[in-house]
């Protein structure tokens, strides 16, 4: 599904990803993990088309097998959630124009674009099923974080995309919001779906996901199946502090460790 091979990306003047490879096969279940500033949302940039590498003869950023992928396809077969999208939406937005605004791949509704009567079915079912169907004409800014978030996830789901990129699914929701949205991250996996979370909190980490990527200064430090990454050591040397951590019923927690 993606195949990244030795991409360098820069912010301005920073370099964001350094030689980057990162390759995930369709029906994957990710965990990008890493410290702010590690790179993760520049990657996901990367992915959505929002960000380009710089030229070099030895790589290639490569999605559904193709280096050219039109980005419309692109749109509907991966689902894109972040915050960054919560934040810069257009906060005048009713709740059914959010999840509408995804057939376009818009942000906000505008006159010319006109959904059919099949797709204003599919976003009130959307809407339904995250149990805001009373919410269909509330402004988006009128909305709880979390209720936007459930939102952006809906307007990401038109399409019913194969796979689902997530950046901090959980960060800013209260603990009751953040269990909701996990559940429905573990739904959509449930279908069989490819999911990629990018975050730098192990409990947003679903038992689902079964591979780990930790990434740091732009590179992958460890990549591989979940219980060999995440150990306590890994994560200390990543965070560059002592943590603890511990596993339960498929959910890890971690803490700093007084020492
Ligand atoms: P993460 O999502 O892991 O926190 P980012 O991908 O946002 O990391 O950032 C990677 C690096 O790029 C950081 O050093 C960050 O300061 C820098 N960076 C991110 N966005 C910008 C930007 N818009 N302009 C300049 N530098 C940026």
């Amino acid at each position: 599904m993606i195949d990244i091979a030795n991409a360098t990306v820069y912010r301005q003047q920073t370099r964001a990803l350094d030689r980057f490879s990162l390759s995930i096969e369709c029906g994957e279940r990710v965990a990008i993990l890493g410290p702010n500033g590690a790179g993760k949302s520049t990657l996901l940039k990367l992915i959505s088309r929002e960000l380009y590498p710089v030229v070099q003869a030895d790589s290639h950023v490569r999605l559904f097998g193709s280096e050219t992928v039109h980005l419309w396809q692109l749109r509907s077969r991966i689902g894109f959630v972040s915050q960054e999208l919560q934040e810069d939406y257009t906060p005048y937005t009713q709740a059914l124009d959010v999840i509408l605004s995804g057939f376009f791949g818009a942000v906000g509704t505008h006159d010319h674009l006109q959904p059919t009567p099949e797709q204003i079915t599919r976003a009130r079912q959307l809407l339904a099923q995250l149990g805001m169907g009373a919410h269909e004409q509330t402004m988006f800014q009128r909305l709880s974080t979390g209720q936007q978030r459930r939102l952006l996830l809906a307007r990401a789901l038109v399409h019913e995309p194969q796979a689902l990129i997530f950046d901090e699914p959980a960060s800013g929701l209260d603990m009751g919001a953040a269990a909701a949205m996990l559940e429905l991250l573990r739904g959509f996996c449930r279908e069989q779906r490819s999911i990629m979370i990018a975050t730098h909190h192990v409990d947003e980490i679903i038992p689902e996901i079964e591979r780990v990527v930790l990434i740091q200064n732009g590179r992958v430090v460890a990549d591989g199946p979940k219980a060999e990454i995440l150990t306590a050591e890994r994560l200390s040397a990543l965070y560059g502090t002592p943590l603890t951590l511990r596993q339960e019923d498929g959910w890890y927690r971690c803490w700093h460790a007084r020492v």
